[in-house]
C-alpha cells in the first residue's frame, strides 16, 4: 500500500500466535486492512508518530478467533435441546425446522448469532447451514448478506441432505446460489457442505465429491461425532466413516471434519495422512453427551485442531471464550490430568490452529506482517484482569465477552468499546423474535 497513515493498536501484551508468542508492551500496526508490523510500542510509536492509536497500556491484543464450526440455521431455536443425544436431537429439532427456513430466517438468524460471535472475539466463522430448500429458496445467500453487514468473515457451506426427500437438483442449485453469493462478497468463501454421511444418498454424496474436487472447493462435514454413526457405517460398509470418505475420494478436497470424537488409531492416521483439519466442539459434545474428542492425540499427530462453538441449538451460546475454557476443562476432568491441555494450547487452537484446519493460515490466525488485520483487544482496565499475571490464562480462563473491547476485521472495527458497530444489536434481537416464533410454530416446537 502506498498509504503511509496507519493505525497502532497497543497492548501490555500482544499475543501473536506466531514467533515470538508474546510481545510485552507491544503494538500492532495496521495499514489498509492488513497487518504492517508488530513490535515494541515505543519503537513503533517513534517510527509512526502520526498514526491513530487505540488500545491501551494494560490491554491484551490477540489475533481474531477462528470459530471452526457453527450452524446459523439453528440461530432461531436456542435453548430447547432438552435431554437428547445427537440422533434424537436431529429428529426432534433440526429435521422439523429445516423446511421452514427461508432467506429471511437465514439473514436474521445470522445477524443474531453473528452479533454474539463478534462480542466474544470471533472474526472468522466456518458455518454449515442445514435446511431443506423449499418455496423460500435460495435460502443460504441470506447468510452471506448478514456476514457482510456485520463485518464478520465467513467460510460458508450448505449442509445438503436428501434423506428428507429434497431432489438433488434443488440441492445443487442451493449450493450454486451460495457459491455465487460468497464469490461476490469480500469477506466470505464457499465450501461444499455435507451434513453427515447418513443424511445423504450415495448419489448425492458422489455429486458432492464431484462438486468439491471439480470446483476446487474445500469440504465441511460432520464426522464420527457419535458412536451410533460409526456403528451404522461399519455395519453397512465394513469400514469407518473416515475410511469411507478417504476411499471414496472426498478427502482429496481440503476437508474440515467437525467433532471426530469416536476415532480410533487407524482413523487418526487417515486424518493425518490426508491433511484433514478437525473442529473440536467441547460445549456441544457435552450438551449432547456425545463423548470426548481425543484432542491431545490428534494434535500429537500434527493434525490441525481448531475450536468451534457449534450451533445455537446444541451449545447454546455462541461464545468462543467459553468454548476455549471448556476445551481445557473437559480434557482435564476426563483424563484426571491437569497437564492434559493448557490455556496456551486452547489459544493456539482458537487462532492459528483453526486457521490451519481451514487452510487459511496464509491469510489469518496470527499477528504477522502481511496477514489480514483481524484482531481482538481485551480491556486491561477490567476487574477480571486486575490480578491476572499470565496473559494466556487471563484470556482463556478469566475473560468473557464483557472484557472484549475492540474487534477488528480486515482493518475495520466491527466491535468498538464493547458495542457492535455495523448493526444495532437490540434491533436485531427485536427483529428476530417474531421470526423465531414463526419458525418454531411451523416446526411444531415450543
Ligand atoms: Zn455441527
Amino acid at each position: 500500500m502506498g498509504d503511509h497513515r496507519g493505525s497502532l493498536v497497543r497492548g501490555r501484551y500482544v499475543l501473536t500466535a506466531a514467533s515470538p508468542p508474546v510481545i510485552p508492551d507491544g503494538a500492532v500496526r495496521i495499514v489498509g486492512g492488513q497487518i504492517d508490523a508488530a513490535g515494541s510500542w515505543r519503537d513503533l510509536r517513534r517510527q509512526y508518530p502520526d498514526d491513530e492509536v487505540s488500545g491501551g497500556a494494560n490491554d491484551i491484543v490477540t489475533p481474531g478467533f477462528v470459530n471452526t464450526h457453527g450452524h446459523f440455521s439453528e440461530a432461531l431455536i436456542t435453548g430447547i435441546a432438552k435431554q437428547f443425544t445427537l440422533w434424537e436431537w436431529v429428529q426432534a429439532l433440526v429435521a422439523p425446522v429445516a423446511p421452514h427456513l427461508d432467506d429471511e430466517a437465514a439473514y436474521v438468524g445470522t445477524l443474531v448469532a453473528g452479533v454474539q460471535m463478534l462480542r466474544s472475539g470471533i472474526t472468522l466463522t466456518n458455518d454449515m447451514f442445514v435446511c431443506d430448500p423449499g418455496p423460500g429458496r435460495p435460502v443460504t445467500p441470506g447468510v452471506v448478506r448478514a456476514l457482510d453487514e456485520l463485518g464478520l468473515r465467513g467460510v460458508v457451506s450448505f449442509g445438503a441432505g436428501d434423506i428428507r426427500g429434497v431432489p438433488i437438483p434443488v440441492l445443487l442449485d442451493e449450493n450454486a446460489a451460495l457459491a455465487e453469493a460468497a464469490a461476490a462478497s469480500g469477506l466470505t468463501r464457499f465450501r461444499v457442505g455435507i451434513a453427515a454421511l447418513f443424511a445423504q444418498s450415495d448419489r448425492l454424496f458422489e455429486a458432492m465429491i464431484d462438486l468439491a474436487t471439480g470446483g476446487g472447493h474445500g469440504v465441511h462435514i460432520h464426522l464420527q461425532e457419535v458412536r451410533e454413526e460409526v456403528t451404522a457405517v461399519r455395519t453397512e460398509r465394513g469400514i469407518s466413516p473416515i475410511e469411507y470418505c478417504a476411499r471414496s475420494g472426498l478427502l482429496k478436497a481440503p476437508t474440515l471434519a467437525a467433532h471426530c470424537v469416536w476415532v480410533d488409531a487407524n482413523d487418526r492416521e487417515v486424518l493425518a495422512e490426508h491433511g484433514v483439519g478437525v473442529a473440536h466442539n467441547p460445549v456441544s459434545n457435552m450438551v449432547l453427551a456425545s463423548g470426548v474428542c481425543p484432542v491431545p492425540e490428534l494434535r500429537g499427530l500434527g493434525i490441525p485442531v481448531g475450536i468451534g462453538v457449534d450451533g445455537p441449538a446444541s451449545n447454546d451460546s455462541q461464545d468462543m471464550l467459553q468454548a476455549m475454557k471448556t476445551a481445557v476443562l473437559l480434557q482435564r476432568v476426563h483424563r484426571l490430568q491437569a497437564t492434559a491441555l493448557s490455556a496456551a494450547d486452547a489459544f493456539e487452537m482458537a487462532t492459528i490452529g483453526g486457521a490451519r484446519a481451514l487452510r487459511l493460515d496464509g491469510d489469518v490466525g496470527s499477528i504477522e506482517p502481511g496477514k489480514a488485520a483481524d484482531l481482538v483487544v481485551f480491556d486491561g482496565e477490567a476487574p477480571a484482569f486486575a490480578g491476572a499475571h499470565d496473559p494466556f490464562g487471563a484470556v482463556v480462563y478469566a475473560a468473557g465477552p464483557t472484557e472484549v473491547k475492540d474487534v477488528w476485521v480486515a482493518g475495520n472495527r466491527s466491535v468498538e468499546t464493547g458495542r457492535v458497530v455495523h448493526v444495532d444489536a437490540a434491533e436485531v434481537a427485536a427483529r428476530a423474535r417474531p421470526i423465531a416464533h414463526r419458525v418454531a410454530a411451523a416446526a411444531g416446537l415450543g
